[in-house]
C-alpha cells in the first residue's frame, strides 16, 4: 500500500496529540509550526477523563500522573461570603465511575509530554503555512519562508485564526464581550488552598473566578473573568496589571482576593469563538481542535475536544490511501460535529450562567448547580470513548 503523506499545520495541543496518534500507528507526518520556539504559555488546563483515557493509551498516563494533580473535587462557591454551593466529587470517585482520572496541568507540562510521543524530526519551526492549493492528487503548502512541500492529507490544527479553516469557510472569530487575566502563584503562598487539591470556582455578578493547584502541587493556576471594556487583545503574553485585576474584584471573598494579591504578574486575553462550522473537509483537507470550533473557555472542554478529534482523526485515518482520504475525512466530520457543536453552545449558554447578577435568576441556578453536581451527571461527557467509538465506525459495527 502507498503510504500516506500527512502535513499537520499547528504544534498546539491538537497538532500534537494527532501527530502522535498518527505515528503510534506507523503513519509518517510532518508537523508545521509559526513560532520559532515550541512552548505552551504559562497556564493551567483541566483535563477529564474524555481526554485523559486517550492520553493515557497514547502512553502519557505515568506522565500525567507525576506532573498533573488529581483534585478532589469541583467546587462552586459564592462571590461574597465565599459559600460552596456546590460540590461534585472527583478523585476516586471519578476513576471508579470512568476510569480515568480528571487532571490539573500545567499547559508546558502536557505540551512537552506529547512532544516527546513524537519521532525525531516530526516537528519544524519557524513555518507559518500562507498558502494551501489543492489538486486533484495532492495539496501543496506553501510557507511565509518561502518554503513549499506537498501532502496527502493536511490537518489544519492552527487555532482559533485558523488559515486552515479559511479553504472551508471565510469567518472570523466573534468577541464575547470578556476578557480573562491568568495567571500562576507558588502554592506554598496560598495555604489554605493546600489542605485538598480542588478546582474553586467563584461565581459572581458579570465576572467569575477560578484556580487549581498544577505542576505536582506546586504551583496554583487561577483565572478571573472580567467585562472587556476596551480591551480586544489576544494574545497569551500580553501581560495585564495586577492592580487593575485587584480592583475590579474589590468586595469580593477575602480568599479570592488573597489568590490574586500573591500574583506578581498576570497575562490578558480578550475571549472569542466562532460560529459552528458546517463544512469541516475537502477531499484532502481538514481542520481540528480550535481551527475547526473554537469555544469559550466556560465548560473547560477545548483541548479536551481537540484531543478528541486528534483521535478520531488518527482512527479514520487508518488504513486511508492516497486514493481514499475523502472518504475518511468525511467520517471524521459526521462523528466530531455534532459533539463538538453541542459543547460549543454549551460554553456560550455558561457565558451567561456563570456571571448572573444576584437575585431570582441566579438563585434558581445555585438550585441547578446544586441538583448537577452528581458527578454521574457527567457521564455524556466523560463517559465518551472517542476511540472506541471510531474503531467501530471503522469496522463497520456503528
Ligand atoms: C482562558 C482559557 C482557559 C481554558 N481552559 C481550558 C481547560 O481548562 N480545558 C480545556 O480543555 N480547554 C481549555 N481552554 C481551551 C484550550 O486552550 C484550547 O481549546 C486549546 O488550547 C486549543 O488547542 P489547539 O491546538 O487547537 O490550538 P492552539 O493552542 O491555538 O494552537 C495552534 C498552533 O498553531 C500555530 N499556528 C497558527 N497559525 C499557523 C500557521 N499559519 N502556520 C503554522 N502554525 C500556525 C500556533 O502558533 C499554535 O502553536 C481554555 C482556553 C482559554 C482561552
Amino acid at each position: 500500500m502507498v503510504p500516506l503523506r500527512v502535513a499537520v499545520i499547528g504544534a498546539g495541543i491538537a497538532g500534537l496529540t494527532v501527530a502522535a496518534a498518527l505515528s503510534r500507528q506507523g503513519i509518517r507526518c510532518e508537523v508545521f509550526e509559526q513560532t520559532r520556539h515550541l512552548r505552551e504559555i504559562g497556564a493551567g488546563i483541566q483535563l477529564a477523563p474524555n481526554a485523559t483515557r486517550v492520553l493515557r493509551r497514547l502512553g502519557l498516563g505515568d506522565f500525567l500522573g507525576v506532573v498533573a494533580v488529581r483534585p478532589e473535587a469541583i467546587e462552586m462557591r459564592r462571590w461574597d461570603d465565599n459559600q460552596v454551593v456546590a460540590r461534585t466529587t472527583l478523585g476516586k470517585e471519578c476513576e471508579e465511575l470512568y476510569g480515568d482520572p480528571y487532571y490539573t496541568a500545567h499547559r508546558a507540562d502536557l505540551h512537552r509530554g506529547l512532544l516527546e510521543l513524537l519521532p525525531a524530526g516530526t516537528a519544524h519551526l519557524g513555518r507559518r503555512c500562507i498558502g494551501i492549493e489543492e489538486n486533484t492528487d495532492e495539496v501543496v503548502l506553501r510557507f511565509a519562508d518561502g518554503f513549499t512541500t506537498t501532502a496527502d492529507v493536511v490537518i489544519g490544527a492552527d487555532g482559533i485564526h485558523s488559515a486552515v479553516r479559511e479553504v472551508l469557510l471565510a469567518d472570523s472569530p466573534e468577541f464575547s464581550g470578556q476578557t480573562i487575566y491568568r495567571g500562576l502563584v507558588p502554592a506554598d503562598r496560598l495555604p489554605f488552598l493546600l489542605t485538598e487539591p480542588k478546582v474553586v470556582l467563584w461565581l459572581g455578578p458579570e465576572q467569575h473566578g477560578v484556580c487549581y493547584p498544577v505542576s505536582a502541587g506546586k504551583l496554583i493556576s487561577f483565572g478571573a473573568t472580567t467585562p472587556a471594556a476596551d480591551w480586544r487583545t489576544e494574545s497569551w503574553t500580553a501581560q495585564g496589571s495586577v492592580t487593575e485585576l485587584a480592583g475590579q474584584y474589590a468586595g469580593w471573598n477575602p480568599e479570592f482576593q488573597q489568590v490574586l494579591s500573591a500574583a506578581e504578574a498576570v497575562n490578558r486575553w480578550a475571549l472569542h469563538d466562532r460560529g459552528a462550522l458546517t463544512t469541516w473537509s475537502t477531499d484532502r483537507v481538514t481542520v481540528i481542535g480550535d481551527a475547526a470550533h473554537p469555544m469559550l473557555p466556560f465548560m473547560a472542554q477545548g483541548a479536551n475536544q481537540a484531543i478528541e478529534d486528534a483521535i478520531a482523526l488518527a482512527g479514520f485515518l487508518r488504513g486511508a490511501t492516497p486514493d481514499s482520504t475523502g472518504a475518511a475525512l468525511k467520517q471524521y466530520e459526521e462523528l466530531r460535529n455534532p459533539r463538538t457543536r453541542d459543547i460549543q453552545q454549551n460554553s456560550r449558554a455558561n457565558a451567561k450562567v456563570l456571571h448572573l447578577p444576584d437575585g431570582e435568576e441566579q438563585r434558581e441556578r445555585d438550585s441547578e448547580l446544586i441538583g448537577r453536581a452528581n458527578l454521574r451527571n457527567q457521564a455524556w461527557l466523560y463517559e465518551y470513548d472517542v476511540e472506541r467509538i471510531t474503531t467501530e465506525i471503522v469496522n463497520g459495527r456503528s
